[in-house]
């Protein structure tokens, strides 16, 4: 018989005994005897010669059988047997010895103390039997007095309660080691707190009723919130994830309690209570409370202290496990899954087939940067935790909500209780953070899971896609996923591939639009506009494709080479005797502010030869205003080779006049969109008018784009506007048209 089934058999036996009661509970306690006679008379005599005797401060209960064969047939339903008192001719010469055979092979009645009795001694069968069947005794009949009688029982009972103890105690050693070896392969506090109860009621032979609790080591913030009941079986199983202070249970909630502060096992009346002390953290300890209907015996006591002993390495390993697998799954600030275990979820969720009903969405919290600049990383903490804790108390338990990035919670659950409007209310009451009441607003993007039947990660993405298009909207809004948005992003994936393409085969080329001087009409300058011709013959508008190669990095490439060939196209046409010329060439953020920018520039310059001071740099309004260190730095290193700067679209910022005038930029270019609003009214032109007027204080030059027609040419002009740029004068132009363009002039 194995473990397992040994251990099986001990159910049955404690399950039959506990539901046939008390009625059975005498015998239990008493030390069983069987006498195996065919003669009545000895049966009587011997019971009554024992009558009321106690041995080992137990009482005798007796069991009779009159022949070998009935002997089995008892043997077959009674179990516990102490003593059996033998008799070894009754069917016939040798049926009591064939019958120790039947009990020590066939029974497997190790432990059963047997005491052969016969009439005649030294008979040769009897020796060999003693020999070979552990047969315990052997007596007369004449021999066995009451005295005698009662002495070799004492003996025989003794070794039958000695070699019972060795034997399940032995048998539990077993299962401990089998219990270690299970526990220590359940990862989490959990699985193992569970795994606990079910070895323990293996161990004593009990149904696994019973519960844990544990001072949560994760929640070393709030000390306060006391242990949890952390896994339970049988009839406590309601009780999981409750605090214990809130067990109505007096006698459990208290004896736990005390196990937990005088830190040992404790046995009981109630129950069993094991402490299990985690070396790993101070607070991580464990108590168990066991169902035990009776005290328990000293046997199982030690087992239960060799069971603590041996599993603490492994509850240490489990509450290890515990922690790496929260700094692994979940946000350490508000508790909730990170982005790893959401993904986990959402792929849980797809491989379920009811699936199409749920929503992920994604919320962001709009301008969270800013607020945690203003007011501290500390409150921007707090205020996550304000929105993680409403996520989760408004959308309840059937959402999940976790924490996949800075300021965004991920959502997921079933769509009706994930509505555009449910999501917007959650903002429309402010968040209370140190005492203020703040209001924020958020943007949410939500994808049907019905629309995707891809990865959790992929999900998550085109949620994300989503988002993002929510927030280009306005903020504060909530945005379904389409799927033209998935078709958009491809299409753009798809053009950046044809970018590089067409970069690596040549197909970008520039084209120069002449900028003019408003007093004169002298051309004083070109602008430097690259082109994409496709295969196909259609040209893709720059500001389709330059946005991408920001994006993706290739515009510090793709820039160096208009930088490269606009300097090479500057000194060429000034040995065509257009050396006054300027060459204004846009640079894009990225480029500006890649660390080997200003020596790109200056190789640019040496190696086409072309007059520094006839190269401008035209950046935007935009980038001027970022980083004011980094930029006045760039800039100055830049200005060394003697190139001029402009700074492009202005006007579409909110530039401050000082620092505008700490950057040594030396021109400012109206933007298009305020030259088209030029017209006779005084209202169209009070931006352009403005800008003007600031360029002419701080002592710079106004340039303007876009001019399409005369009139706009003759406000700009009479605002005191120098230069212009536009169809009105001319359009960009490849190299070849230019040049004549310019003889002809
Ligand atoms: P931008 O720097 O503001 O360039 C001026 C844009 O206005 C050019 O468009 C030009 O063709 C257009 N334009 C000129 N005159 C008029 C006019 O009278 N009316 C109208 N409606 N438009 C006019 P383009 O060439 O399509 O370039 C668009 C944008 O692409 C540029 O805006 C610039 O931001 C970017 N870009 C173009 N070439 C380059 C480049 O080589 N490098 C970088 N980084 N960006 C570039
Ligand atoms: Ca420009
Ligand atoms: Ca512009």
């Amino acid at each position: 018989m194995t473990d397992s089934e040994a251990h099986k058999d001990d159910e049955l036996v404690f399950l039959d005994e506990h539901e046939s009661g008390p009625a059975i509970e005498a015998p239990r306690k008493s030390w069983r005897v069987l006498i195996v006679d065919d003669d009545p008379d000895v049966h009587s005599t011997t019971e009554l010669a024992l009558r009321n005797t106690l041995i080992l401060n137990r009482p005798l209960s007796f069991l009779h059988a009159y022949s070998a064969s009935q002997t089995r047939e008892l043997l077959a339903n009674e179990g516990d047997i102490a003593v059996i008192l033998l008799d070894v001719v009754m069917e016939n010469e040798d049926a009591g010895l064939r019958l120790v055979k039947n009990i020590r092979e066939d029974f497997g009645m190790s432990e059963t103390r047997i005491i052969l009795r016969t009439g005649q001694p030294g008979y040769a069968p009897e020796i060999d039997a003693i020999r070979d069947y552990d047969i315990n005794d052997y007596k007369t009949k004449s021999e066995l007095t009451r005295n005698k009688l009662y002495t070799t029982l004492t003996a025989a009972i003794r070794s039958f309660d000695q070699i019972r103890a060795i034997t399940t105690s032995r048998r539990g050693l077993d299962l401990i080691v089998h219990a270690s070896a299970e526990l220590m392969a359940l990862h989490g506090m959990r699985n193992f707190a569970a795994g606990v109860i079910t070895q323990i009621a293996g161990l004593l032979g009990l149904r696994p009723e019973g519960l844990v609790c544990a001072q949560d080591a994760m929640d070393e913030e709030s000390p306060e919130s006391g242990p949890t009941i952390i896994a339970a079986a049988g009839r406590h199983t309601a009780l999981i994830n409750q605090p214990l202070s809130s067990i109505a249970d007096a006698t459990l909630r208290e004896g736990l309690l005390r196990c937990m502060r005088e830190r040992q096992n404790i046995y009981d009346e109630a129950g069993t209570l094991l402490f299990f002390p985690s070396q790993a953290s101070a607070r991580g300890d464990m108590a168990a409370f066991l169902e035990t209907d009776d005290r328990l015996d000293e046997t199982d006591r030690r087992l239960l202290e060799v069971f603590c002993a041996n599993i603490a390495v492994g509850f240490d390993n489990a509450a290890l496990f515990s922690r790496l697998h929260a700094f692994a799954y979940y946000d350490q600030l508000s508790r909730l899954p990170n982005r790893t275990h959401f993904i986990n979820q959402i792929d849980r969720r797809l491989a379920n087939p009811d699936h199409a009903g749920f929503v992920l969405g994604l919320v962001d919290i709009d301008h969270f940067a800013e607020t945690n600049d203003a007011l501290g990383h500390l409150f921007g903490d707090r205020l996550l935790q304000e929105v993680a804790t409403r996520l989760k108390q408004s959308l309840g338990s059937q959402v999940t909500v976790a924490r996949v990035a800075g300021d965004t919670f991920g959502l997921l659950g079933p769509a009706e209780r994930m509505s555009p409007s449910i999501l917007i209310a959650l903002f429309q009451e402010p968040f209370r953070v140190d005492g203020q009441d703040l209001m924020v607003s958020a943007t949410c993007g939500l994808l049907n899971l019905a629309d995707s039947n891809t990865s959790g990660a992929e999900a998550l993405k085109d949620t994300n896609i989503a988002l993002k298009r929510a927030k280009q909207r306005s903020r504060g809004e909530v945005s379904f996923f389409t799927r033209a948005m998935g078709i958009e992003i491809q299409e753009r994936v798809m053009l950046l591939q044809a970018l590089r393409h067409a970069f690596d085969n040549e197909r970008l080329f520039l084209v120069y639009q002449p900028q003019v001087d408003l007093a004169t009409r002298r051309v004083v300058g070109l602008e430097a506009l690259i082109r994409w011709r496709a295969e196909n013959g259609a040209f893709i508008a720059p500001d389709r494709f330059i946005p991408l190669a920001e994006h993706s990095g290739l515009i510090v490439n793709i820039g160096e080479w208009v930088l490269r060939v606009a300097c090479h196209q500057q000194a060429w046409l000034a040995r065509m005797g257009f050396g006054h010329v300027r060459m204004a060439i846009n640079v894009s953020v990225s480029q500006f502010r890649h660390p080997k920018f200003p020596f790109v520039l200056r190789r640019a310059i040496e190696d086409s030869g072309a007059d520094p001071a006839c190269i401008e740099l035209e950046i935007t309004e935009s980038m001027a205003m970022e980083e004011a260190d980094f930029l006045l730095l760039t800039l100055n290193k830049l200005k060394e080779n003697g190139i001029t700067v402009a700074v492009d679209d202005f006007g579409t910022g909110f530039s401050s006049l000082s620092y505008l005038q700490r950057l040594s930029v030396d021109r400012l270019k109206i933007d298009r969109a305020f030259v088209n609003e030029i017209t006779d009214s005084q209202r169209g032109s009070q931006i352009p008018e403005m800008v003007i007027q600031l360029g002419h204080r701080l002592g710079l030059s106004i340039i303007a784009e876009g001019v399409e027609d005369a009139a706009q040419a003759q406000r700009l002009q009479e605002l005191g506007c120098h230069e212009a740029q536009g169809y009105h004068f001319a359009r960009p132009m490849e190299i070849g048209p230019l040049l004549e363009w310019l003889q002809n002039r």
